[in-house]
């Protein structure tokens, strides 16, 4: 089944809630990078968190990019994601892997690290941009964009995020949610949530046990309290390709463009995010030598 993410609100618009099933893109990313499942987790984990934020987004051609940089073995983990549920994301070192953690599960802090910070930046079209940094608290990820919401937007927040990997490193499920309490909430509401967040199942178990986001939402805030206000398709999505590679290369200059024709005589360029190989041959090279030319004159 498809990927797809809810927006709802609950307790009379009170709480603001998301939930999204990200099990098909966290797959597509971990064949395309070929990660281990400690760098699957974390990628997995970031992405979810990423195209939840990103939904909530307003304006057509928003989008937003999130760093993750510990200092962990990982390296930095990048996403960028926009409103329409087109989610892409890398780690530097995809191969990574640890033991369970105590707790069972895939140690993703320690592949993260613990130190370092989380950065969000928002492209609101008209150069307009907006740029949000706070400290890693944990590295599990799910516990610092729950900081990153309540220190940088101020938005009191419980964000879950949860990747199961199957033996063969592949992904059996992947998702998470989050809950936003709203300024004039009533504490027993909070209350009433916070005792239900404290036994609820880990979220990837309970999409591996075939819970869609909306029964995310019904098992964190009760079925007769959850009002779905919208619901929508996610993915794997890069917007790399062969004109854009291309762009820079002319935007490398005309000294370097000519270098690369005497020295290799071609060029090969790698999307960090897909994994796409572009290959530019020696006249490729002398068409964008041209290209790079009248943009000097230009
Ligand atoms: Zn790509």
């Amino acid at each position: 089944m498809s990927d797809y993410l809810v927006k709802a609100l609950a307790f009379n618009g009170d709480i603001r809630a998301f939930a999204v099933d990200t099990t098909e893109m966290i797959k597509e990313a971990q064949r395309r990078q070929g990660t281990l499942p400690t760098a699957s987790a974390a990628l997995g984990r970031a992405m979810t968190a990423s195209t939840m934020m990103a939904s909530m987004l307003k304006g057509e051609k928003n989008k937003l990019t999130v760093k993750i940089e510990g200092d962990g073995p990982i390296g930095v983990i990048i996403v960028d994601a926009n409103m329409n549920g087109d989610t892409r994301g890398y780690v530097s070192n995809p191969l990574v892997h640890f033991d369970l953690n105590k707790h069972g599960k895939l140690d993703v802090a320690r592949a993260v690290g613990r130190n370092g910070h989380l950065s969000v930046v928002k492209d609101l079209g008209m150069r307009d941009k907006f740029t949000g940094q706070v400290p890693l608290v944990s590295g599990e990820l799910g516990e610092d964009f729950t900081y990153y919401f309540v220190s940088s937007e101020q938005i009191p927040s419980a964000v879950a995020v949860g990747v199961l990997v199957n033996p063969d490193n592949t992904i059996l499920a992947s998702g998470g949610f989050v809950i936003q309490v709203m300024p004039g909430a009533q504490d027993e509401m909070i209350t009433f949530i916070e005792k239900r967040l404290e036994n609820l199942d880990p979220v990837s178990k309970m999409i591996e046990a075939g819970h869609s986001p909306e029964q995310l939402l019904h098992n964190v805030l009760g079925e007769e309290n959850v009002k779905i206000l919208e619901t929508s398709p996610v993915q794997f999505k890069c917007t790399c390709s062969r004109e854009r590679f291309a762009d820079a290369i002319i935007s490398l200059g005309v000294e370097e463009i000519e270098s690369m024709i005497q020295e290799d005589g071609k060029a090969d360029a790698k999307c960090h995010f897909c994994n796409e190989s572009y290959h530019y041959t020696k006249e490729d090279l002398e068409k964008l030598l041209t290209e790079a030319h009248e943009e000097n004159n230009g």
